[in-house]
């Protein structure tokens, strides 16, 4: 049986086609050199691949070089699609490569594509792809029509946080660390003081899964503790609460150690035994069939040059106080402050501190998205190519010109403070824009809205707020405080 090369986050066992396939698998140690990886990422990534190393023991040829090219063995291989241009490009161009179709996902690129030919000149709707999704994979459906009569619960799934400290769902599962995850950290360590690679965020214990039963063992405590909350409170935050309801269930599954299509099942196994109400089921499965493929099928189809999309002209670098994590402590804004601890101290938080916060801020201030999308890549547990640049560039950036999304996800403070317990005892008021206390996420929305107007005009979803902006008696003013405030940090 021909040799498989798998890639770090080719980790699971549908990578192979038997349970005893001969296996190729390098580590390339130019990939931390290269860039300014959040430390518990390049832990987590390097535990994981060699935790699968120590799995399938004499199976696999487990090499060490620079690059991948460096390693090559002299031999043929079978390499599933792996997840970026730049890997695809090499294992394309190599003679006795043969190149299988992506595995990992619950749509293969042939169905999107004939999915996308089929809507012509309407736009490519994630909702009306993962309907179709969960049709054909039969996921929540009665017969034809969706289970409960409804495809949708994103309504009822938009609660702002309740009055209390933290949502009162059961603390997630954590693993336990091993002499492999030692050997990881005195690697990294040594790493750091000779100057091969430099980490930005601190050192913690290992959170996410990095075995194929590691990652099944947070399924299980998911779809059993958490998943019951999932829905109503996805969007919100509370700033004694990191977890919230969410899976973590990313890093594992971007990994490659489980199989989307099996996560979807356990959820609706759980939804049909009545252990789990159907807004919950919904919501979850919605992100996995729905959101993830989308993301990583939209990464192909939009081409290469999707990344340096750049449509609202935003050339501001990013600043060094984001991307050290405000490690000096800086930032007075509490909400930023929050969210910049929570990537500091976890290289993870959840959704909408992602869009809402760090993306919302950039947004405003008009941050390079090609700088922003390796800044989320190097600093997340879950940061991989495919996933970051339709979620930055498309998504939290608007930088496609509204291809992936209809409208900028900018918000004002009065946004952030509904959907979180941030704002109470902040420096800043969210009600004010001019002024000492003015409130740098609702200054910087209409500072945005301003900056952009022309080239937002005939967006009909912002065309109300773009005409009040010019109904503010105090625009001027605004716009010369934020644009002495710059880069600093707020
Ligand atoms: P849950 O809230 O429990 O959701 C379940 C799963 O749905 C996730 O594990 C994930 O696999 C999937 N999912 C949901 N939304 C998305 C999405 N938009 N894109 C892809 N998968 C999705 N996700 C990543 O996996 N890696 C990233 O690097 C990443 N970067 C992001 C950057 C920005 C600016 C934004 C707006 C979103 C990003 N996301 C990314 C999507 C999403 O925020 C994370 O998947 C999620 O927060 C991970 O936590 P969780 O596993 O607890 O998710």
């Amino acid at each position: 049986m021909t040799r498989r090369w798998i890639f770090g986050d080719q980790l699971g066992p549908h990578f192979l086609d038997a349970a005893d396939q001969p296996v190729l698998m390098i580590e390339s140690s130019r990939v931390f050199a290269r860039r300014r990886f959040h430390r518990q990422k390049a832990h987590l990534v390097l535990s994981a691949m060699r935790h699968r190393a120590a799995e399938l023991g004499d199976q696999i040829d487990y090499r060490k070089a620079a690059t991948y090219r460096d390693a090559l063995p002299s031999e043929p291989l079978s390499v599933c699609q792996p997840t970026t241009y730049a890997a695809d490009r090499l294992v394309r161009g190599l003679p006795d490569v043969q190149v299988l179709p992506a595995r990992g996902f619950t749509s293969s690129r042939d169905e999107f594509e004939e999915w996308a030919g089929r809507r012509g000149s309407k736009r490519l709707l994630m909702e009306d792809f993962y309907r179709e999704a969960r049709s054909r994979l039969e996921l929540l459906m009665d017969g034809r029509n969706p289970a409960g009569g409804r495809w949708n619960f994103d309504a009822d799934n938009r609660l702002p946080p309740p009055k209390q400290p933290t949502l009162g769902a059961s603390e997630p599962w954590w693993p336990t660390e091993d002499e492999i995850d030692d050997e990881v950290r005195a690697d990294l360590d040594r790493w750091e003081r000779d100057g091969t690679a430099s980490f930005a965020g601190v050192d913690g214990p290992r959170r996410f899964a990095v075995t194929r039963g590691e990652a099944v063992r947070a399924l299980d405590d998911f779809v059993e503790h958490r998943l019951p909350s999932f829905g109503p409170h996805e969007d919100a935050m509370l700033s004694g609460d990191d977890w919230m309801s969410h899976s973590l269930l990313s890093a594992p599954l971007n990994l490659g150690l489980l199989d989307p299509l099996e996560v979807a099942e356990r959820a609706e196994q759980a939804y049909r035994a009545g252990d789990v109400p159907l807004q919950s089921a919904e919501g979850f499965i919605r992100q996995i069939i729905g959101w993830r493929d989308y993301i990583w099928h939209l990464y192909w189809h939009f081409g290469a040059d999707y990344r340096h999309r750049n449509a609202l002209h935003a050339e501001e670098p990013v600043p060094q106080w984001f991307t050290d994590l405000d490690r000096d402590g800086e930032v007075q804004a509490r909400c930023l402050s929050e969210v910049l601890r929570g990537v500091r101290e976890h290289g993870w938080v959840h959704h909408i501190p992602r869009l809402m916060v760090l993306g919302n801020y950039a947004l405003q201030r008009g941050w390079r998205p090609d700088q922003l999308t390796d800044w989320f890549h190097r600093s997340f547990v879950d940061g991989y190519d495919w996933v970051m640049v339709a979620n930055v560039v498309g998504m939290s950036q608007h930088a496609d010109g509204g291809l992936l999304a209809t409208k900028p996800y900018a918000a004002g403070g009065a946004y952030i403070d509904k959907m979180s317990d941030f704002c109470g005892d902040c420096r800043f008021d969210p009600k004010k824009r001019v002024g000492d206390d003015a409130c740098p996420f609702t200054a910087g929305y209409w500072w945005f809205l301003d900056r952009n107007a022309e080239r937002l005009q005939g967006n009909q979803r912002i065309a109300r707020a773009l005409a009040s902006r010019n109904r503010l008696a105090d625009l001027d003013d605004l716009v010369r405080q934020e644009r002495a405030r710059s880069s600093a940090a707020p």
